[in-house]
């Protein structure tokens, strides 16, 4: 099979796009490095089933011929990060709203199955814990640019459906909880490489409001087995699924985690949200998918521990943080 992957050299793209070469297929990549990084892929170049385009989607014809040559479209691009998102609304909401659209309307051509990656994000401020996939969604008002990620992602979600609905374009539609693993960069204001990354620098970890709020961490493994499981299945056309974890953790029990985990001294250093993002910034007190959908479609469920998915992530940013070291000397020496 030939899968094209859209945001191929992001985060979870490039994981996605390992699992599929190992399994024998070929994997086109679509990517503009805007939040991507050819460093995600450089280790999948040599492999001759792997080809690279870094384009922005918006090009249309260079999407069109891809999505052409593809059996299934995986569709990653977007603009993501709580502080991407307060940073450049504007870029957030067109990159994501108008990528969704060309995509669609390019797959829909020939009714090349895509999957749409959405995110938790869209449940907002709801306290109805699990998080279940038709219920309600509470949304802050637009004055809080945090919100506008979440109703971007659902008016795509909207498209997407739409598209299944009335022009019979196969869509499968995941709601990506937090996802973390090796290769997630903190420059976005993900947590858990920034408290890994100030734990290792021995620098204080910024802990935001209370940290009392909890998030459910999953491995990129875990969810990219959750989404090609998905995407084999013609049950889940046309339909929303959770793909995330349970392993329910506070912001401030995290920190404390990453601490034992890396053996580190540094303090733990509470932040308010009006520092740490923007006066006014609401955050969600706890978010914790249901996995009883994505469980009864693929027989899949995120397995891989806390403890397991910190380590895996200490290792890996230890590792490039020793091979930067050791290029800086080579360099100096130079
Ligand atoms: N957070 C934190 N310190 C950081 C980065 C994030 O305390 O350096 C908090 C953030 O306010 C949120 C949680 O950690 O409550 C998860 O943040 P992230 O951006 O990783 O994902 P979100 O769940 O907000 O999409």
């Amino acid at each position: 099979m030939r899968f094209l992957i859209t945001g191929g050299a992001g985060f979870i793209g490039s994981h996605l796009a390992e699992y599929l070469l190992a399994r024998g297929d070929q994997v086109i990549v679509l990517d503009d490095l805007s939040t991507g990084s050819i460093e995600n892929i450089r280790h999948l170049k040599s492999d001759p089933r792997l080809s690279y385009f870094l384009e922005p989607i918006e090009n249309r014809h260079v999407l069109a011929e891809l999505v052409d040559e593809a059996d299934i479209v995986f569709h990653l691009a977007a603009a993501v990060g709580v502080r991407l998102i307060i940073e450049s609304p504007v870029h957030t909401i067109e990159t994501n709203v108008n990528g969704t659209q060309l995509v669609l309307e390019a797959a829909c051509k020939k009714r090349k199955p895509v999957f749409c990656a959405s995110t938790s994000e869209v449940y907002g401020k709801s306290t109805h814990i699990p998080f279940t996939e038709d219920s309600d969604l509470v949304l802050g008002a637009t004055s809080k640019a945090r919100w506008s990620y979440a109703a971007s992602k659902a008016v795509e979600e909207f498209l997407a459906l739409s598209y299944w609905k009335e022009k019979r374009q196969p869509v499968v539609i995941g709601r990506l909880f937090n996802t973390v693993g090796p290769r997630q960069t903190g420059r976005y204001g993900m947590v858990l490489p920034n408290f890994v990354q100030q734990a290792l620098d021995r620098r204080p970890l910024t802990v935001f409001g209370s940290g009392q709020q909890s998030r459910c961490f999953c491995h990129v493994m875990d969810s990219v087995e959750a989404i090609v499981r998905l995407m084999s299945n013609e049950r889940a056309i046309g339909e929303v699924v959770n793909i995330g974890s349970q392993n329910e953790i506070t912001i401030e029990g995290l920190a404390r985690l990453v601490k034992e985990r890396t053996g580190s001294d540094s303090p733990i250093q509470m932040v308010p949200y009006d520092e740490a993002y923007e006066p006014g910034f609401e955050d969600m007190v706890r978010r914790v998918p249901s996995l009883k959908k994505l469980e009864s479609l693929t027989g899949f469920r995120p397995q891989t521990s806390l403890t397991e998915i910190v380590d895996r992530v200490v290792a890996y940013m230890t590792e490039k943080q020793r091979l930067m070291a050791v290029a800086a000397i080579a360099s100096a020496g130079e």
